[in-house]
């Protein structure tokens, strides 16, 4: 049986105010009231696994360690099976020290054209890790996924990251071009959460 979450505070282990906003109103309703790691004086450890989730787990177990409070953390990225999944858990670090995604874009593109000859229709899905862990080391984990095929050129100006290369199964237009209420709703993260809240919080 998993662990479910007795409500109070949890932290969310990022920095990022966006994403603190958006998992905040996911679990206020499990009454959980959301703290960041921006509310302690808390550093990012390095994450150094071969896994999304694995890299979720130094996050959520440090962070829970430094603050004594259940804390949660994600990872997320990539996966392109023609590359042998790449860029998978580099997906940041492929857009190098500017977060220049027309960077990382183009380097799935210039890798596949090396691999197989074609950059177009080739199958990809995005994953998304969530680990959630208590001060006492228990730990809990899911992963989200969303499949479908890579687009070029990147067509698309909203959403982030490589939105724009990304066609979900089902669709025409990318994660870029389609409404983001829409993508929030059949994304790798929006899966991640609804089978956290029902293992952990529901
Ligand atoms: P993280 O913040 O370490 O989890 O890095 C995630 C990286 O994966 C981001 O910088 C993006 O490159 C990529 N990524 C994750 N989720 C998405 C998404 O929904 N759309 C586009 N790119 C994503």
């Amino acid at each position: 049986m998993a662990r479910k979450f007795a409500g109070g505070k949890l932290v969310v282990a990022s920095h990022n105010k966006g994403k603190v906003k958006e998992i905040n109103s996911l679990l206020k309703e499990y009454n959980a009231t959301t703290l960041s790691s921006s509310d302690f004086d808390i550093k990012e450890p390095e994450e150094n696994a071969d896994s999304f989730i694995g890299n979720a787990e130094i996050k959520s177990r440090y962070t829970a360690e430094y603050t004594q409070l259940p804390s949660l953390s994600d990872d997320s990225g990539l996966v392109v099976p023609a590359l042998e999944g790449a860029p998978g858990i580099y997906s940041a670090r492929w857009a190098g020290p500017e977060k220049d995604f027309a960077l990382a874009m183009e380097r799935v593109r210039q890798e596949l054209l090396a691999k197989t000859g074609t950059d177009n229709g080739h199958r990809a899905y995005f994953v998304c890790a969530l680990s959630l862990c208590w001060p006492d080391g228990h730990e809990e984990h899911v992963e989200g996924r969303v499949d479908g095929t890579l687009v070029f050129p990147p067509r698309g100006k909203r959403g982030f990251g490589y939105d724009p290369i990304f066609v979900a199964d089902g669709y025409t237009q990318t994660f870029a071009e389609i409404d983001p209420e829409e993508k929030h709703r059949v994304s790798h993260r929006a899966d991640a959460f609804a089978q956290l809240v029902a293992k952990c919080f529901a």
